[in-house]
C-alpha cells in the first residue's frame, strides 16, 4: 500500500514524497482514511510510530478541501501537546507536509516571548499547535479565538495528564464549539485517559498499533564494567575508536550532562548537553545540531529526552544507569526503531550493581558484560552511595518546564528520577511530573 491510495491530494503527496517516505506506517494506514472520514479517533500509538504524519496529513487534507473565506482566518485546527519540544516538532511537520497548501500554522508555548505569538495569531492561523499553559495565557488575554475550531487533536494525552494538565485541557475544551472532530493519541490507556476519552469522543474509531520494539530483539545491549572515574575516558574511547557519528548519552543529572559535554568537547568530540536548565533556544539548537550531524554526541537527562523526535539512533549510551529501572527501557527505545538495528551501551561502575540488577529484573534478561581492555575495573574500589539515588526521596518538582526547573543554588547535582521513584525498590506509577504542585506551563 502506498500513500497515493489513502485519499490524500497531490500537494500533500508531493510533500510526503519529497520527505522521502514511500510506505505508510501501520498507524498511518489506519488513521489517515479514518480521519478523512471525519469521525472521532482514539489511537494508541507511541512516538516513533509515525503518528504525527498519521494525523497531520489527513488534517491538512480536510482543511484544504474547504479553504477559509478570504481575509478571515480563524483557528480551525487545534493540536495540544505536553511539551514545547513536541509542539515545535509537530508544527514543523505541519509546515513540511503542508508546504504546497495555502494553509497557515503557528506554534505557541511558554518560556519565550508572548508578543510575537500574539502578532502571528492576529495575522490569522489555520492550524495552531500549543502547549496547554501558554494557550490558556492567550485565552486569558483574548489573543486567541477558538470559537471556529473544527478539529481538536490531543497528542500524547497520557503525558499531558501525567504532567497535571487535565484542568487546563478542560478549560480549553469548554471554549471550543460543540460540533467538531476529536482525535486523541495516547501511548497508554489509564482509567484517567479512558474517562477523558469517554467525555470527549463520539463513537470513536479505535486504532491500535503494536508497541514499539524496545528492550527486545532489535536493540543489542551490552554492559561495559568500568571505574566511576574513568567513564568519561571510556566514552571518548568508544566514540572515537568505533567512529560513532550520532550518539545519545544519558546522565542522571543536569550537572553531569554539562560536565560530560564539556569533557568530550575538550577531547575534540563535538558534544552538546540538553536538560531542563537550558533555555528553550539552547535546547532547540542542540537538537537541530545533533540531527544535522554538526554535533556528534548529545548528552541528555531523562526528562529532557522525553518527547524528542530523535529516533532510529544507532547508539544510545547510559553513562549512568537510571535510578528508575523503567527509564532504562525508555532510554534504549531511542535506538533500533522501525526495523533499524541499534546498540545500547551501559557504562556501569561498582556503585551501580544494584541498579543493574533492578534493570535486568524489569527486562527479564541478564545483560552481557564486556570489559574493554585497558578499562578493567579496579577491584579494590569500594561502592559508594549514588548521590540523590533511588533510596532518597526528593521533594523537588520533576517539572518539564525548563524555566521553572531551575532552583536557587543553581546546578547542584540532583536525581531526575528521585521525585517519582516512589517507594524504594517499588514499581513506579506515572506520578505527576510536576510533583503535584504548581501547574507546569508549556
Ligand atoms: P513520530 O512517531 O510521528 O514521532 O515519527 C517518528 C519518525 O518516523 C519521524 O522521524 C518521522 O519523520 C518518521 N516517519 C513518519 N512516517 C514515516 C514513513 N511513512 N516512512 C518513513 N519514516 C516516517
Amino acid at each position: 500500500m502506498s500513500f497515493d491510495q489513502l485519499g490524500l491530494g497531490a500537494e500533500i503527496l508531493r510533500a510526503v514524497s519529497e520527505k522521502g517516505y514511500t510506505t505508510p506506517t501501520p498507524i498511518q494506514l489506519q488513521a489517515i482514511p479514518a480521519i478523512l472520514e471525519g469521525g472521532d479517533i482514539l489511537a494508541g500509538a507511541q512516538t516513533g510510530t509515525g503518528k504525527t504524519a498519521g494525523f497531520t496529513l489527513p488534517l491538512l487534507q480536510r482543511l484544504s478541501q474547504h479553504p477559509p473565506a478570504k481575509g478571515l482566518r480563524p483557528v480551525r485546527a487545534l493540536i495540544l501537546t505536553p511539551t514545547r519540544e513536541l509542539a515545535a516538532q509537530v508544527e514543523e511537520s505541519v509546515v513540511t507536509y503542508g508546504k504546497y497548501l495555502p494553509l497557515r500554522s503557528a506554534v505557541i508555548f511558554g518560556g519565550v516571548k508572548i508578543n510575537p505569538q500574539i502578532d502571528k495569531l492576529r495575522r490569522g492561523v489555520d492550524i495552531l499547535v500549543a502547549t496547554p499553559g501558554r494557550l490558556l495565557d492567550h485565552m486569558g488575554q483574548k489573543t486567541v479565538d477558538l470559537s471556529q475550531v473544527e478539529v481538536l487533536i490531543l497528542d500524547e494525552a497520557d503525558r499531558m495528564l501525567d504532567m497535571g494538565f487535565i484542568r487546563d485541557i478542560r478549560k480549553v475544551l469548554a471554549v471550543l464549539p460543540k460540533q467538531r472532530q476529536n482525535l486523541l493519541f495516547s501511548a497508554t490507556f489509564s482509567d484517567e485517559i479512558r474517562k477523558l476519552a469517554e467525555g470527549l469522543l463520539n463513537q470513536p474509531v479505535l486504532i491500535e498499533v503494536a508497541r514499539r520494539n524496545t528492550s527486545s530483539e532489535m536493540v543489542e545491549q551490552v554492559v561495559h564494567p568500568v571505574d566511576r572515574q574513568r567513564k568519561g575516558e571510556l566514552l571518548s574511547f568508544l566514540v572515537s575508536s568505533q567512529n560513532w557519528r550520532q550518539v545519545l548519552v544519558f546522565t542522571r543529572t543536569k550537572h553531569g550532562a554539562n560536565r560530560l559535554a564539556q569533557q568530550l568537547e575538550k577531547e575534540g568530540i563535538s558534544a552538546a548537553a540538553i536538560h531542563g536548565n537550558k533555555s528553550q533556544g539552547a535546547r532547540t539548537k542542540a537538537l537541530a545540531d545533533f540531527k544535522s550531524g554538526a554535533v556528534r554526541v548529545l548528552v541528555a537527562t531523562d526528562i529532557a529526552a522525553r518527547g524528542l523526535d530523535i529516533s532510529q539512533l544507532p547508539h544510545v549510551v547510559n553513562f549512568e544507569l537510571p535510578n528508575v529501572a523503567e527509564d532504562y527501557v525508555h532510554r534504549i527505545g531511542r535506538t533500533g526503531r522501525a526495523g533499524h538495528e541499534g546498540e545500547a551501551v551501559s557504562l556501569v561502575c561498582v556503585d551501580e550493581h544494584k541498579l543493574l540488577r533492578d534493570i535486568e529484573r524489569v527486562i527479564k534478561r541478564e545483560l552481557p558484560k564486556r570489559v574493554i581492555p585497558g578499562f578493567e575495573p579496579d577491584p579494590s574500589i569500594a561502592a559508594e552511595p549514588i548521590p540523590n539515588g533511588r533510596n532518597q526521596r526528593s521533594g523537588a518538582p520533576r517539572g518539564n518546564a525548563p524555566a521553572r526547573q531551575g532552583r536557587p543554588g543553581g546546578n547542584k547535582p540532583r536525581s531526575q528520577g528521585a521525585a517519582t521513584a516512589g517507594k524504594p525498590g517499588g514499581a513506579r506509577k506515572p506520578a505527576p511530573r510536576n510533583g503535584g504542585g504548581a501547574r507546569p506551563r508549556g
